[in-house]
């Protein structure tokens, strides 16, 4: 039977509706009466963290007889002022979605493949959770744990113990995220100029004028609330800008759109530094100028020794290497936008420097060759003094937080060896540095994970638990997932809703939504503080779901303990103890708790109410950030400067080639960057990469990022 993927998504409710022994309440809004009751609360709002996108924004559920009714923003947050977005006031359908997976199932088709039924069919937590630890004995018993992977999408703070204490006593080192298909060219923008490996804040209530460039926080990730609640103060403070090829929520309610040419933002980048510097319009306070009176004239190169730097390094390289013939006419025949409306960007921009944030996100850098547009639009904050100022682009505090507790001495020989082997992705191999913070073989390469499976290259996997994840849907070319999917022999997908991903499971594992079931944390950050911010089961199950990152893995340390290996059952009981009574986790809730404690400890000891108070406040609030924290050298970069020259770049692509006895411009050729020499280490503009045949399809498809 072939099956439409309409017909697949709605597996899990088919066969829920069929599993009345399991859960005789399915309907939504029903009267609770799912395995796990929280505590009765009386009616009222409570705290949680709405993980609809990654801005992870405090909340409150109001609580009826058990329910989730309704939410609003947590109004003890100092980062969105009590308020959400329209996907937050979703929670409570989603929680309640007569979709979701409500029981364990298993597969009774043998034979995977896209459209192919599964023919799930229900069955106990204790079947499942035995079958999976069988399939996990199957690969100790042969000595072959380096052929188990962790796939993991999305996540809270409670990730290590799934992703890496457990695969790594187990004896695998592939914890495989979908970081690389998510923000990773975006990051390191702000990471090879700046050394600033995160999502940047933004001083929106004293900007005075703000370009969303490639980013939409009015209509997605991220800081969607603070961005709405602010909108009226940053059009009365200033101008807003949007750059976008399309016509997004942010480009309606700016003063100026400019839309090029989908993956020419490096071209209009280069461009507009260009004038900035011809002009003379750059941020004399951090940039620094000419020893005596110098200019930067188009096409003409300038001697280094005649500029000072104060806050950044490499300005004159720069140019020499990327600007000088840069200029706005020559970008008009790249991006489709006039040279004028380029000039008068960038002279606006420059108008109101160094109260300018320039905010970029994954719509300008999530595609090949993205990181060096990424630099190229980071660097004009760079340009016009914004970095860390008053009004510009911050980074942000640090949320004080306990990582997970050491894991090594449960590590078995078996174990050793399996946690030997290199990651099943490829990372750090010549053709795949994955620099991640400047480190060769540092990131993930998520999308490569299906190809080297599908080529047993370093070696073949035997099984696989994904959780929070969709990969044929959410990497490109998603064929490739399905072709590997299809051919690996064992799969446990642990989510709320069939996927596309979840119709290759030979194992289903219903988990806990997020925002209202499940006990966690987030760190989250805006409007110059961080949060430590609580996540909790204000909400009584419906279903018989247990929450992904604590819960299950203590359900399959037991499970592994049973079956003769223990070392993560004993880990979790050792390790995990109340740090309030010391006493150790005796069940999976018990763990959850025990965990979270221990994870934000350091915050919630902030409060006088201690761990009571963080759960009836639901955050910890962080000092707010100072201006100018790393200025005076102590940018994280190779120099301590702001780079537009990035030394670290260049050490990073060094060491990565030299580990090869490469080069780094064999390294650039070999991985189809279109830079060499030094023109490798700045931002600059490489046209983008295009499949297929422009005569055959005229047209150029990106897909929607914010
Ligand atoms: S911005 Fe993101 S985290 Fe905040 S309410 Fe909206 S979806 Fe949830």
């Amino acid at each position: 039977m072939k099956l439409r993927r309409r017909d697949f998504l709605k597996t899990g409710a088919v066969i829920g509706a069929g599993a009345m022994v399991f859960n005789p309440a399915i309907g939504a809004f029903a009267k609770a009466t799912g395995k796990k009751k929280t505590r009765e609360r009386a009616e009222g709002w409570y705290p949680s963290t709405c993980q609809g996108c990654t801005t992870w924004c405090p909340i409150e559920v109001f609580i009826q007889d058990g329910r989730a009714v309704k939410v609003r923003g947590n109004q003890n947050s100092a980062i969105n002022p009590g308020t959400v977005c329209p996907r937050g006031h979703m929670i409570p359908k989603q929680m309640y979605d007569p979709d979701r997976v409500k029981v364990p199932m298993k597969r009774t088709n043998p034979s995977k493949g896209r459209g192919v039924d599964p023919q799930f069919v229900p069955i106990t937590w204790d079947e499942a959770l035995s079958t999976i630890a069988g399939k996990m004995m199957e690969l100790r018993n042969a000595n072959e744990t380096h052929k188990y992977v962790l796939f993991r999408g999305r996540y809270s703070y409670s990730r290590d113990i799934l992703y890496s204490a457990v695969t790594k006593i187990f004896g695998s080192p592939n914890g495989i995220s979908h970081s690389s298909i998510c923000a990773e060219a975006e990051k390191s923008g702000a990471f090879w100029t700046q050394g600033f490996w995160g999502y940047r804040d933004y001083d929106l209530a004293n900007c005075e004028y703000t370009v969303f460039w490639g980013s939409d926080p009015f209509r997605s990730n991220r800081q969607v609330p603070r961005a709405m609640s602010r909108l009226k103060e940053l059009q009365a403070n200033g101008k807003i800008a949007t750059i976008d090829p399309m016509l997004t929520g942010a480009a309606t309610k700016s003063d100026i759109w400019l839309a090029p040419k989908p993956g020419t933002d490096g071209a209009l980048a280069s461009a507009m530094a260009h004038y900035i510097l011809v002009e003379g319009l750059w941020d004399r306070t951090f940039v620094g100028d000419f020893n005596n009176a110098g200019s930067f004239e188009a096409n003409t190169p300038v001697d280094e020794a005649d500029f000072t730097e104060t806050e950044t390094s490499g300005l004159v390289k720069w140019w020499n290497l990327e600007l000088l013939d840069k200029s706005p006419e020559w970008a008009a025949g790249v991006t489709g936008i006039a040279a004028e409306k380029i000039k008068y960007l960038a002279g606006q921009m420059a108008n109101a420097a160094p109260y300018v944030s320039i905010w970029y996100g994954p719509g300008i850098a999530m595609n090949p060759r993205g990181s060096y547009t990424a630099m190229a639009v980071y660097a004009l904050n760079g340009l016009l003094g914004s970095i860390d100022h008053k009004g510009g682009p911050l980074q942000t505090t640090h949320v004080s937080v306990n990582g997970i507790p050491d894991y090594h001495d449960y590590q078995d020989a078996i174990a050793e060896e399996g946690t030997g082997y290199p990651k099943m992705d490829q990372r750090g191999t010549y053709l795949f540095p994955a620099l991640h913070k400047g480190k060769s073989g540092g990131g993930v390469v998520t999308n490569n994970a299906a190809n080297a499976m599908l080529a047993a290259d370093p070696y073949n996997i035997k099984m696989a638990i994904g959780y929070w994840c969709n990969f044929p849907f959410s990497g490109t070319e998603g064929s490739r997932w399905v072709d590997a999917l299809s051919e690996l022999p064992f799969f446990a997908h642990v989510t709320t809703n069939a996927s596309e991903m979840t119709q290759f499971a030979d194992i289903v594992i219903p988990a806990a939504f997020s925002a209202t079931e499940k006990l966690t944390f987030l760190k989250t950050y805006g409007n110059r503080y961080g949060e430590a911010t609580i996540q909790q089961p204000v909400a009584n199950r419906l279903f018989n779901v247990h929450a992904d990152e604590n819960e299950f893995s203590f359900l399959l340390a037991k499970a592994l303990k049973d079956k003769g290996f223990s070392n993560i059952y004993d880990y979790f009981v050792n390790e995990f103890k109340d740090p309030e009574s010391g006493a150790s986790p005796t069940n999976e809730y018990e763990f959850a708790e025990y965990a979270t404690k221990i994870f934000t400890k350091p915050s919630y000891d902030q409060l006088e109410g201690g761990w009571n108070e963080y759960l009836e406040k639901g955050v910890v609030t962080t000092e707010q950030y100072a201006f100018k924290t790393h200025w005076g050298g102590n940018f994280g970069t190779v120099t301590g400067k702001f780079e537009f020259f990035s030394e670290t770049l260049k050490k990073a692509l060094e060491t990565h080639a030299g580990k090869f006895d490469k080069t780094v411009d064999e390294l650039l050729t070999d991985t189809n960057y279109l830079a060499r020499g030094e023109l490798g280490f700045v931002p600059h503009y490489e046209e983008p990469k295009r499949w297929g045949s422009k005569e055959e399809y005229p047209f150029d498809f990106v897909d929607v990022k914010s």
